[in-house]
């Protein structure tokens, strides 16, 4: 009897219901989901290479006899087995963990078969711990006759009992498989892979790939089947974002309209007038607030663009109709810096703003939360805390979260939930990372993006150095001093430390102690994680007027923190520190008129990665550009946030390497929903499944 494909894995031999429960760890819950996880990468023990033929960084079988095994001590003890046959060629085989018995067995003249990894050794190619056999009589070739295809996988299940579930899948369920993309929906470019061949012969040659096929294209996914699988995936997953949108777009949320003199009196007191960038955004976000279904806006702007006051103004929209709007931070100290300002802006016209933060004290928490349910308070700016079980809002509009890359999933959804029965609210969401616009396109189809792309006038580029701290820090130290003394503000950031909070806090009170005791008459002051709210707000506040010089910090001042006098920033250790992250520190300076200086001390060895950075960091302001070389050096990563981090994991894209199909994704998602509707939900169930849950957050 045949497994049917949408039967629970449960139904192949060799899975019971613990395994199965492992399955579902990685989205594996039918057969179907079987015969769409593919390999992500092959091994080829098709063919025994000879020894002077060999190349560098491939894994190959070989066959050798050995010539001489012997224990030498280096930097580390190994154990070298050379190895011959008789072309000439000669490989050397190292471990470093062995134990007596394996010493023994490779006595000179025995046959050694082994498949490993190639490199360049010291005197010959070497393989590192290779699979071996050992064996008296020259063995016998014994090869497979597809490459070896090698699963992502998760603890406990092994590489084995993939092949061997994917062997059922293949024999018994891919006939199953139905087609769902209309070739003639294709743009020209894919129509040759398509022809090429079909999706269960496609399927077949990922998962078995036959020996003799060109692996390169196989690694690189460059082969047909990739090719067509690749853009069905990125279909699927652009039809899931549309298909969170057309919910969306029924959804119910309540329609704001904004009082234009209240409006008026907020843009009199400001003390600037926005930009064009500004006015146009505004106007985008105004108008969707209008709607009487919920928006989801994503504004990009980089640092420093002005993207708190665009805030502002929709969530005078709210209160305009007397709903509610939130503004959410991810750091107690940004999230402190913004309850300050709209204090002040939303003071001006009267309207009350609250506070809440994990560590509000319990009276005043009590008196926000109530004031929040009944509906009194209308404005509230805080963290994490907004979204606690025990928040409930009386007529939730709008909610606003800064710096959304950092934020999970999870939490925006929390805050959807926080809403009287059948009406959403509008959501703002912002960020300083910049989305490329094919990515945009494909990967945020339901999201609607605004960009402020031009900057606060009268700015002045900050000028970055990149220097080393071996031997100019006490120059640096010195500039700092001559910085201080007229008048100037001064940050001074210390290293990220493997992600420890405490070890942080320590390096930075140190640093503190030594930049106080050299720098007679300046007022230094300190700020990092581990101090109270309170410590940490007197601290910023001491800052913002002036009565201390210089901060030394955490990079918890990375996000959001603005205080315009501040000229000078000196980063320790910027080669630790992505390149993001060093441009959104860096864009805490250069908010006022004065010339801004950046210096970034970095400590020897520099990566080759490292350089790339601050050779970037110096070369450019760009917060685009600086995403777009992020994005070459090191992958997709932050750039999607939570996208890629949390939860849209591909099977076979990868948006990266597969960024020229990104602009044919939506012509051909617009042909597909023109002649063939109803395969798109199949299309986004085979791929997605039980996922979307997540993805569509
Ligand atoms: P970001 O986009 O990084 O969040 P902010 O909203 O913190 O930027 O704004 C940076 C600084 O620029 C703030 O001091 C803000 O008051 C000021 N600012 C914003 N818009 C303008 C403008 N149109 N003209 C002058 N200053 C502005
Ligand atoms: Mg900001």
């Amino acid at each position: 009897m045949s497994i049917g494909i949408d039967q629970s894995v449960i139904a192949f031999s060799g899975v019971g219901p613990q395994m199965a429960l492992k399955l579902a760890k990685v989205h594996v819950h039918t057969v179907q989901d079987v015969l769409f996880h593919l390999p992500h990468r092959y091994e080829d023990r098709t063919s025994v290479t000879d020894l002077n033929a060999l190349l560098p960084n491939l894994s190959t079988v070989v066959i050798g006899q050995i010539e001489s095994s012997q224990v030498v001590f280096g930097r580390r003890r190994s154990l070298l087995i050379r190895i011959s046959d008789d072309t000439g060629g000669r490989l050397t085989i190292r471990m470093f963990y062995f134990n007596r018995s394996q010493e023994k067995s490779f006595q000179r003249g025995l046959w050694v078969k082994c498949f490993g990894e190639v490199r360049v050794g010291a005197k010959d190619y070497e393989m590192v711990h290779p699979d071996y056999k050992v064996s008296v009589k020259e063995p016998k070739a014994g090869l497979d006759t597809t490459l070896t295809p090698v699963y992502p996988t998760t603890d406990g299940v092994s590489q084995a009992l993939w092949r061997k579930i994917t062997d059922q899948a293949l024999s018994q369920a891919l006939p199953q498989v139905s087609e769902l993309v209309d070739p003639s929906c294709l743009p020209a470019e894919l129509q040759g892979a398509y022809e090429a061949a079909n999706l269960q012969q496609a399927l077949q040659a990922l998962h078995r790939p036959k020996a003799g096929v060109d692996l390169t294209s196989m690694q690189e996914a460059s082969s047909n089947a990739h090719q067509r699988l690749i853009m069905e995936e990125l279909l699927a997953h652009h039809f899931s974002l549309r298909k969170s949108r057309a919910v969306r777009e029924h959804e119910q949320a309540p329609m704001l309209v904004k009082a234009a003199h209240l409006e008026q009196s907020f843009l009199a007191n400001l003390g600037f007038t926005l930009t064009g960038a500004q006015q146009r955004v505004c106007a985008e976000t105004s108008a969707d607030l209008a709607k009487s279904s919920p928006a989801m806006r994503l504004v990009q702007g980089d640092v420093g663009s002005g993207k708190t006051v665009v805030a502002a103004i929709a969530m005078l929209q709210t209160v305009s109709s007397g709903m509610q709007a939130v503004l959410m931070a991810p750091t107690e100290l940004l999230a402190e810096q913004h309850f300050k300002t709209m204090s002040d802006w939303f003071g001006a016209l009267g309207i009350d703003v609250g506070w809440l933060a994990s560590k509000t004290p319990t009276k005043q928490k009590r008196d926000t939360l109530a004031k929040l349910a009944n509906g009194e308070l209308l404005v509230v700016v805080g963290t994490h805390a907004l979204i606690q079980d025990a928040v409930n809002y009386k007529q939730l509009g709008l909610v606003v979260i800064d710096e959304q890359h950092r934020f999970g999933v999870d939490q925006r959804l929390a805050l959807r939930s926080k809403t009287p029965e059948g009406q959403v609210p509008h959501q703002v969401l912002m960020t300083a990372t910049p989305i490329p616009r094919t990515l945009a396109m494909t990967f945020y189809a339901d999201l609607d993006v605004s960009s402020i792309d031009e900057l606060p006038p009268g700015r002045k580029t900050i000028e970055t150095v990149v220097i080393p701290a071996a031997t100019r820090r006490a120059d640096v130290i010195q500039r700092v001093f001559s910085a201080c003394q007229q008048g100037r503000q001064v940050y001074w950031v210390c290293p990220l430390i493997d992600e420890s909070e405490a070890l942080e806090a320590q390096a930075a009170t140190e640093t503190e102690q030594e930049l106080s005791a050299v720098l007679q008459g300046v007022n230094v002051g300190l700020v990092h994680g581990r101090l109270k709210s309170k410590e940490k707000e007197a601290v910023m506040a001491r800052f913002r007027a002036g009565d201390i010089d210089l901060l030394v910090a955490t990079t918890v001042i990375e996000v959001g923190v603005d205080v315009p006098n501040a000229s000078l920033m000196v980063i320790e250790n910027a080669e630790r520190m992505g390149l993001a992250q060093l441009h959104q520190l860096r864009g805490r300076v250069g908010r006022g008129s004065e010339q801004s200086f950046c210096i970034l001390l970095y400590q020897m060895p520099l990566s080759q990665h490292a350089k790339l950075r601050l050779k970037t960091l110096r070369e450019t302001n760009d917060g685009f550009i600086i995403a777009q070389k992020d994005l070459e050096i090191r992958g997709a990563g932050e750039l999607l946030g939570t996208r890629q981090t949390g939860s849209i994991t591909f099977k076979v894209a990868d948006l990266i390497r597969d960024q020229h199909l990104l602009p044919l994704v939506e012509g051909c998602a617009n042909q597909l929903q023109l002649k063939t509707p109803h395969t798109i939900e199949p299309l986004i169930d085979r791929w997605i499944g039980l996922k979307e849950n997540y993805v569509n957050a």
